[in-house]
């Protein structure tokens, strides 16, 4: 079936923060932005600011002071994509593309007001569509959005993948492009594992694990948007031109690999309240406070000693460690429990893949990959599709790199 020829393939392209770096790497969106539209394409563009700014705006809070408020850090952080929009819409123009920058109150991205992690509520579609229809291109500040009482709102580093998505959905578009400076998602960091094989198709399902569970390459929130309202998403590299990665069903998807990818997780820290009663209802004593503060645990272990009584370990994301260490001083004393631990120089290292579902000995061998390096494993999580342990930080490249060539994954994990 031939397509009519007046709907015209949409787009949505959003540029990461080295993508568009520089003068020069601006150039380089515009070109290829060009060239999508000479194509007969529509596109939305969605950016990041420009590398490395968005990094110096938290440096600068800090060092006005140690608690920074939500409120001000989004107005601060959501200032970076405003200069990068303006300066690619100039770009277009001068090529004598009609383009038009929007920040997202001008948009109208609407998000609840969880500020540094707003949710999106909803898209204003009117503009976009108005721009599309009238050959004009729209350039979107990624990661921020406005809250109903019109307050600026971000939602959390490498948000701008997840506005690409969302707007994505909301106008419909053919695929969203996520253009990065990797050609595409890989067995591993490529940073790390310079080995790493690039995956030409992975599921919606293990590419959230793996974003959830540190994979930087994609926000887990744009993966998440991505799988719930069916917007096919393709990772692809803003300096080359291959195919990327789609992310897709796996239904799609025949050959499963048994593990797809590994990714890690710098951002934790590890607290223990230890000699704590062993009797009902202790673990909801320890945690209630700390979800009152809202703070997001993650591993639980809980272990009976000899003695009977409980060693109670969590972890949370490190920027809550001084936070959680204070509330389990107090809660230690309330319980009587004999002492507090905390140690936040650890991480996480997970592997991920659907195949384990139908396969038995993952873990023994991620265990024996790391025993093998004299590895100690601090604290164990596994899921259907996962398996995670806790690591000392200083392990953390060799871990990777040797559950990496446990599982093989240097060569191609799925033919094509
Ligand atoms: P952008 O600025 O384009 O959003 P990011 O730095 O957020 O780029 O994400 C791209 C980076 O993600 C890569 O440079 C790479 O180091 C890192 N990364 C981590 N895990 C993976 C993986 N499994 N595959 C590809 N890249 C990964
Ligand atoms: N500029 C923001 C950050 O650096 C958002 C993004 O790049 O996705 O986290
Ligand atoms: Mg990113």
């Amino acid at each position: 079936m031939s397509e009519s020829p007046e709907v015209a393939t949409r787009y949505v392209h959003k540029y990461g923060g080295t993508s568009v770096g520089s003068v020069e790497r601006i150039h380089a969106v515009a070109d290829r932005v060009a060239r999508s539209l000479e194509a007969g394409q529509q596109v939305v563009v969605v950016l990041s600011a420009m590398a490395g700014e968005t990094d110096r705006l938290e440096g600068l809070a800090r060092e006005v002071a140690e608690e920074i408020a939500p409120r001000e850090r989004d107005v601060l952080l959501s200032s970076g994509e405003q200069v990068s929009i303006a300066l690619l819409a100039m770009a277009l123009i001068k090529r004598g593309f009609a383009a038009r920058s929007y920040l997202g109150w001008q948009v109208r991205i609407l998000t609840d007001d969880a500020h540094t992690r707003a949710r999106i509520e909803h898209i204003d579609t009117d503009a976009l569509n108005d721009d599309l229809a009238n050959g004009v291109t729209p350039i979107i500040a990624g990661f921020q959005g406005i809250d109903t009482r019109g307050n600026m709102t971000t939602f959390g580093r490498g948000g701008s993948d997840t506005t690409a998505v969302a707007v994505a959905a909301a106008i419909g578009a053919d695929e969203c492009r996520i253009y990065t400076d990797v050609d595409g998602v890989h067995t591993a960091d490529p940073r790390i594992v310079e080995n790493a094989s690039m995956l030409h198709v992975v599921t919606f399902e293990e590419m959230l694990e793996l974003a959830s569970l540190g994979s930087k390459v994609l926000h887990p929130r744009a993966v998440e948007f991505a799988g719930k309202y069916g917007v096919p998403l393709r990772v692809l590299s803003s300096f080359g031109d291959g195919d990327g990665t789609l992310i897709t069903t796996e239904e799609n998807d025949m050959e499963q690999p048994v593990v797809s990818g590994i990714a890690y997780s710098r951002d934790e820290a590890k607290l223990t309240l230890l000699g704590v009663p062993d009797v009902p209802g202790i673990a909801s004593k320890i945690l209630g406070p700390i979800a009152d503060a809202n703070i997001e645990v993650d591993m639980i272990v809980q272990n009976v000693g000899a003695d009977g009584s409980t060693d109670f370990t969590f972890t949370v994301k490190r920027e809550d460690f001084v936070r959680a260490l204070e509330l389990l001083e107090a809660v230690k004393a309330d319980l009587d429990a004999r002492s507090v631990e905390g140690d936040n120089h650890i991480v996480k290292v997970s592997v991920v893949g659907v195949g384990m579902r139908s396969h038995a000995g993952v873990a023994t061998r991620m265990f024996d990959a790391l025993a093998a390096e004299n590895i100690n494993i601090r604290m164990i999580s596994t899921s259907e599709i996962k398996i995670s342990v806790v690591v000392d930080e200083r392990y953390l490249e060799l871990a990777v790199r040797a559950i990496h060539a446990a599982f093989d994954l240097s060569d191609p994990p799925v033919k094509d």
